[in-house]
């Protein structure tokens, strides 16, 4: 049995998958913000429970926002700001008495599809998660494409590619930097693009401008909405740029995309019909498909991290 854990800003999830893939648990807490050892605890408490729960001990995977530091052992990078800078490598192993695995809730997401998902039996895969933020991952053989530096896939804070009058510098990004790929390709990144355009007096003041969401500029393009439509067009517009660019690295046989945004149906359709001019190929085979797994793949990534069935043990 194998259990995958999604340590998350507001909940902690935790899944037990059988060999085939099937579910046999799942479990869901708030998660404890701003206090590691409450994260700690609550960890142990889950595995605990899903084992009480089948009868069985698991092997134990551990998806986190940020990554290992293979230079310190560390937590960094993770925007949970209270599990930077802790050794949660160290201290989950030893409470839950076998060896854990960790990465980063992207590649976990990477993987799950890459396993039994929406890219299962594809050499080459990148994941990509666009939501609040953006995300990636890239899966080989079966394998999460960890580095030197534990930042394999990191896509959002390189600069958008190939960037077009009104996109230079671009919006300030929380990293730092300006016209950051996540600052376009968020969920935030096309909402102030579909609200910048938008008419004056066009749905009202302040108020009304916070109940719009990424989803309903979707929806109001998908209903003919001219400004909607142009902000749809521009987002796929710069999606297309920004895959291309990882097209031309790693030539993924798949680009997995998930998140709230990856429901926009036209994507699938207008980003491989962009893409071709930034790729530096005669034809491009590269197949861009939406998760299978959708908000349980980062968990079930988790518990794919021991690829290799376990043997039974019982508890
Ligand atoms: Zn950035």
């Amino acid at each position: 049995m194998r259990i995958g854990i999604d340590l998350g800003g507001t909940k902690i999830e935790a899944i037990a998958i059988a060999d085939d893939g099937s579910e046999r648990e799942r479990r869901r807490i708030p998660a404890p913000r701003d206090d590691y050892a409450a994260t700690l605890d609550a960890v142990v408490n889950l595995v605990r429970d899903v084992e009480t729960s089948c009868g069985e001990r698991g092997t134990v995977g551990i998806g986190i926002p940020g990554t290992i530091s293979p230079a310190t052992g560390l937590v960094k990078n993770a925007n949970s700001t209270w599990l930077n800078g802790q050794p949660l490598a160290d201290d989950l192993p030893r409470r839950l008495d076998r060896p854990v695995r960790f990465a980063n809730d992207a590649n976990c997401f990477a993987l799950s599809e890459a396993t039994d998902g929406a890219a299962h039996g594809a050499s080459i895969v990148f994941g990509v998660i666009i939501g609040t933020g953006t995300g990636g991952g890239i899966v080989v053989n079966g394998h999460v494409l960890t580095g030197a530096n534990a930042i394999g896939g990191e896509w959002g804070h390189n600069p958008l590619p190939a960037p077009k009058d009104g996109e230079r510098p671009g919006p300030l990004c929380y990293c730092g930097r300006t016209g950051c790929i996540e600052t376009f390709l968020s969920g935030p990144g096309l909402l102030r693009d579909y609200l910048r355009l938008r008419p004056s007096g066009y749905g009202g003041g302040t108020e009304a401008r916070e109940e719009i969401t990424a989803e309903a500029v979707a929806r109001k393009a998908a209903e003919g909405d001219a400004v909607a439509t142009a902000a749809i067009e521009r987002y796929a517009d710069r999606l297309a740029r920004a895959l291309g660019t990882v097209v031309n690295v790693l030539d993924p046989d798949v680009v997995v995309l998930g998140g709230g945004l990856s429901n926009i149906e036209v994507l699938y359709e207008m980003v491989p019909a962009l893409w071709t001019p930034y790729i530096f190929s005669d034809r491009v085979d590269t197949r861009l498909v939406r998760a299978r797994h959708g908000d349980s793949s980062g968990v079930r990534g988790a518990a794919w991290l021991w690829p290799t069935a376990p043997p039974s043990l019982a508890l």
